[in-house]
């Protein structure tokens, strides 16, 4: 499971769900239980970060962050922080702090606001349960994401797969095999020769079946500590 907290948390509202107002919940709303920072469970870089509307701390997002996937035409939208730690322009990886979940903007509560668009555009949200394996249900119960091959989805990555949410996933995949020093190319989320190749390189100096394929083996060997 991805989520953006290293501590516990629940879901208070679930994706696309209809609201009382008639419109589409276009993200997931989380609460952290154990702990409100927020971290970035893809590698990218920050777009925008700071209030939505410098005059007016009640409207919409509130202070936001969004984070371009790698060199993939997602973004990943954080909503609703109490404080930010990044800037824009600065490039993250799994694992930095984004900021302080909080209630700033169009939030009755502290929650966070968590969204993937495809080109920044608002008509193109998607499938928030599919990208992290969160159930798509609002509930009490208390759960926790893992900092390790499940950043990679639980699906098997192959040369060819890269329709969404693969296409983030595999930019996770190039990016962690390149700062691992295995080149894999720009973060493109395109599973290709160069990908593979990589793949093979890194299968081979872990003792791993050298077949290019990307389950849970080579996912775990690939964030192991
Ligand atoms: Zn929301």
């Amino acid at each position: 499971m991805i989520a953006p907290y290293k501590g516990t948390f629940r879901i208070s509202q679930s994706w696309n769900n209809l609201r009382s107002n008639g419109t589409l919940h276009q993200g997931f709303d989380l609460v952290g239980i154990a702990d409100k920072r927020l971290y970035s469970p893809v590698y990218g870089t920050v777009v925008r970060a700071g209030w939505e509307n410098p005059k007016n701390a009640k409207q919409g997002w509130g202070r936001r962050v969004v984070v371009r996937i790698g060199k993939t035409r997602f973004y990943m939208y954080f909503g609703h922080l109490s404080s930010i730690a990044v800037t824009a322009g600065q490039t993250v990886k799994p694992g930095d702090l984004i900021g302080i979940e909080g209630s700033t903007g169009h939030s009755t509560g502290s929650h966070l606001h968590w969204e993937i668009r495809e080109s920044d555009n608002h008509n193109l949200y998607r499938d928030m349960p599919q990208y992290s394996d969160i159930p798509n249900a609002a509930s009490r119960t208390t759960r926790a994401s893992a900092w390790d091959g499940s950043l990679l989805g639980s699906a098997t990555l192959a040369a060819g797969r890269n329709s969404y949410p693969a296409a983030i996933h595999n930019a996770t995949l190039q990016a962690r095999l390149s700062a691992l020093g295995f080149d894999a190319g720009d973060p493109d989320g395109l599973f290709g020769a160069k990908t593979t190749a990589a793949v093979k390189q890194f299968q081979l100096s872990r003792s791993l079946t050298v077949d290019g394929k990307v389950g849970a083996k080579t996912k775990a060997a690939l964030f192991a500590p």
